[in-house]
């Protein structure tokens, strides 16, 4: 099915714009299909012209334009010529549409903890026509009025507030004018929490076997999303536009959240179901004050057109940092940009995939799904970083609210938003906006003595000036802070010369910009003894990211970053950095970078961490003290080489308190002890009767796939490669353990057949569903030449979609990376 050319787009944005959408569906069916009928006003600006509508059904049952039958067969590809236009026009649809299995278009699932099922409409970014007949562009955006028949014990939710017309019938309220991919309708028999603020309805929806869990967590997140609204509307001074606002956390949800305005959506294990970590609490914040920025940013301005969907992903990540650290009550929001978004985005860079911040390469709107990465979330937060500290905070703030001022209800693009920041800042960005937005990559910043030298990367030439910091630190004390604005490749740095011998010195040490930082080698010598004590969180995650930077690039043997995690990070007490760096370090370093001979001694001396980071939790009070002993626990499970203990920790004894019935930490344990291959199948059976949960029999797949056993490899590879029903999140819990085996030999036979396996996956799942088993289903843990071959001829393939050639393309460049600090390191 062809998707919408960036050109198609613009011609039928000149033709036509649309005055209202009516849409009628009918959710009592049954499991498999729901009824749709529409009716779409809309003003042709060329009578006589014509133009096409989108509609992607099961079956069509009726079309008429102007009142003219039209025949249901001349629907193709996905869309309905419409000749003949008049000056004003009414297209009406009927049509009986499919529910998707892939959390795109209109999603439905059953939870097996109870047999009820729900239903929730993700139509970004190109599903909105599985659903109901449209114009599915950013740019044609309407008033929507919907009306929901569904089971009568059933809730509906959606994009305006919802009225009970009588049982099983409810009215939702017509819309401020929507772009077709935020229309959303949630259904089923939720569990809701719902309060009010500053006259702003709210409400908090999430699966009723949920329940207990979302009453717990409920006021927590009505705090944040009150705060965020407050500290919103005196940023942009333009009050929150369209009226109720309710947070629904659905099932197999692939992304984290998603913006539609007045009913979003989230990936529902942020309703925590066991312990949950400060940082978890605060990604959840985050992630709710994100989604509320886009409310301004993305929902009242659209961008015009997917290459610029960096004016709602980077303001919206940037925004959500900026509000989480206004309101308080988060440790550092700003360091958890630091080591879980900017090691992201850093990757991102450096992978060929790699794009300006604007502009992103978007012709038609499937391929614009790839650029929804690092680049447009934590490069394009820290580029708005460096605008402000460019043009100061008062002319950022002003030129935002005259740019969403200017476009309300209407699209925006770079070249607007420039003029809206360059008014209120009274200069000229053009030469700004060319190396920091329009050109990617990132400055290789270092230090020659008391230099601090800037290289741009060869393939991205342009003059960034950074605004930045150095500072110096000895034992726990700071010893040196220098604030800077380098704008050339050799910039003095006034009394470092004076910072005494075996100082650990970090250039960009509060983290201000965007760049890749080369630590000195007295620096990296001195880590494993020093890193800890340096008191401040930014300067230790800029170290950290910029020592595992360095592994990723070949420049740093990788033992040198497992000497320092085992002397530092039992130490280290920010959440965040406890977190993502023990993630890394189990989920990449180890098994990618150091030699298979080599990984399982790893794991011992990485568990060995967690044993001392344990014991240093028991003399912490309260709830620091919980949470250092669930990071802690959390990482020995996935390392931990001691099987009775292991055993003894699946049956709930010597475990943490705070971990006590905790049943996700227990499948955590019970996948190490698979792997092991000690796990019988009555084992994992008896595992999955006592946890009934959604989560529970996708953690089930996941320990069935990761036994190093033929058998098991076979059976998850024909459930991948034969289940016609397979659920996005269950086609993901089945690859993400299917690679791992102790001995390569039992699935390197598998390696040569995964491209086929992919493209057929991708016939059966849409592109954001597929592109996340894609990243999975590569065979980057196996690092021998014959899988780079093999990767290389999946992406010589013609027959991929642009979700899965794109993930191809970033974990061939990861594989490429292991590959190259193996040759350097081994
Ligand atoms: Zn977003």
């Amino acid at each position: 099915m062809p998707s919408l050319t960036r050109s198609e787009a613009l011609t039928r944005a000149a033709r036509i714009a649309v005055d209202s959408m009516e849409v009628d569906l009918d959710l009592d069916r049954g499991p498999q299909h729901f009824g749709s009928r529409t009716t779409i006003r809309f003003t042709c600006r060329e009578p006589g012209a014509e133009t096409f509508v989108d509609l992607r059904a099961h079956e069509v049952h009726a079309l008429s334009l102007n009142g003219t039958d039209v025949d249901p067969a001349s629907v193709t590809d996905g869309r309905l010529a419409l000749t003949g236009l008049a000056q004003t026009n009414v297209l009406e649809v009927d049509a009986t549409m499919a529910y998707s299995h892939d959390g795109q278009g209109l999603h439905r699932s059953t939870d097996p903890a109870d047999g009820e099922d729900y239903v929730y409409g993700h139509l970004f970014l190109d599903a909105a026509p599985t659903v109901f007949a449209c114009f599915d562009q950013p740019d044609l955006k309407a008033p929507y009025t919907l009306t929901v028949t569904a089971p009568t014990a059933w809730t509906v939710l959606g994009n305006g507030a919802a009225t009970l017309l009588a049982p099983g019938r409810t009215a939702l309220a017509t819309t401020q004018p929507l772009a077709s991919y935020f229309v959303t309708v949630c259904a089923g028999p939720w569990a809701s929490v719902r309060a009010e603020h500053d006259g702003i309805p709210l409400g908090i929806h999430a699966r009723r076997s949920l329940e207990p869990h979302l009453r717990d967590q409920a006021q927590q997140m009505i705090d944040v999303t009150a705060a965020c609204f407050d500290e919103y509307h005196r940023l942009f001074g333009i009050r929150y536009p369209f009226g109720e606002y309710h947070q629904v956390f659905v099932p197999e949800f692939n992304a984290g959240a998603m913006e539609n305005p007045g009913c979003v959506t989230f990936r529902d294990q942020m309703i925590f179901r066991g312990a949950a970590t400060p940082d978890q609490v605060f990604q959840r914040s985050n992630t709710i004050a994100h989604e509320m920025a886009h409310m301004w940013f993305g929902d009242l301005v659209t961008m015009r057109w997917w290459d610029d969907l960096w004016l709602n992903e980077s303001f919206a990540e940037y925004m959500a940092y900026r509000v989480t650290s206004a309101v308080g009550g988060f440790d550092e929001p700003w360091v958890e940009f630091g080591v879980m978004r900017k090691l992201w985005g850093y990757a991102a860079e450096r992978a060929p995939s790699t794009h300006p911040v604007a502009g992103s390469p978007a012709p038609d709107a499937l391929s614009a799904l790839g650029n929804f990465d690092g680049i447009s979330y934590a490069k394009g937060a820290s580029v708005l970083r460096q605008l402000i500290a460019h043009i100061g905070d008062d002319a950022f703030v002003a030129g935002v609210g005259e740019y969403l001022r200017s476009h309300a209800f209407g699209n925006g693009e770079l070249a607007e938003f420039i003029v809206a920041i360059e008014g209120a800042a009274g200069r000229s960005l053009t030469a700004w906006s060319a190396a920091w937005l329009q050109t990617a990559g990132a400055d290789r910043i270092g230090l020659e003595g008391d230099v601090l030298t800037r290289v741009a990367p060869e393939a991205h030439p342009a003059d960034r000036a950074h605004t930045l910091d150095v500072a110096a630190f000895v034992g726990g004390r700071e010893v040196a802070r220098v604030e800077l604005v380098v704008d050339g490749e050799r910039t003095p740095v006034p009394g470092l010369a004076d910072v005494p011998a075996g100082a650990l010195i970090v250039p960009n040490a509060s983290d201000l910009t965007w760049a890749e930082v080369a630590l000195d080698a007295a620096t990296i010598d001195g880590l494993p003894g020093n890193l800890a004590d340096v008191p401040d969180a930014s300067a230790r995650s800029v170290l950290w990211v910029s020592l595992l930077g360095s592994v990723a690039r070949g420049e740093v043997d990788p033992r040198t970053v497992l000497s320092v995690f085992v002397a530092a990070w039992p130490r280290e007490d920010s959440a965040a950095v406890l977190s993502r760096v023990s993630l890394l370090m189990t989920n990449q370093v180890v098994p990618l970078f150091l030699p298979p001979g080599e990984q399982e001694g790893a794991r011992a001396r990485v568990a060995d961490a967690a044993d001392a980071l344990l014991e240093r939790s028991a003399s912490v009070a309260g709830a620091s003290g919980d949470a250092l002993a669930v990071l802690a626990a959390r990482v020995w499970a996935r390392t931990g080489v001691d099987e009775d203990r292991l055993r003894r920790w699946a049956a709930g004894d010597g475990i943490p308190e705070v971990l006590v019935g905790d049943d996700d930490f227990r499948w955590s344990v019970l996948r190490r002890l698979a792997t092991f291959g000690v796990l019988g199948d009555d084992e994992i059976a008896a595992a999955e009767a006592a946890d009934r949960s959604l989560a529970g029999s996708l953690a089930a797949l996941g320990v069935r796939a990761v036994r190093p056993t033929a058998q098991a490899k076979e059976w998850a590879w024909g459930r991948l490669r034969d289940d016609a029903d397979l659920s996005n999140y269950a086609a993901l819990a089945i690859a993400g353990g299917f690679w791992t085996a102790p001995d390569a030999a039992l699935v390197r036979p598998y390696v040569a057949q995964v491209g086929d396996l992919l493209v057929g996956l991708s016939g059966r799942m849409g592109d954001d569903a597929v592109s996340r088993v894609v990243s999975a289903m590569h065979p980057t843990s196996l690092v021998e030449d014959g899988t780079l071959e093999a990767s290389a001829a999946m992406l010589a393939r013609a027959d991929l979609t642009p979700g899965v050639r794109r993930a191809l393309v970033d974990a061939n460049h990861e594989l490429r990376e292991a590959l190259a600090s193996r040759r350097r390191f081994d």
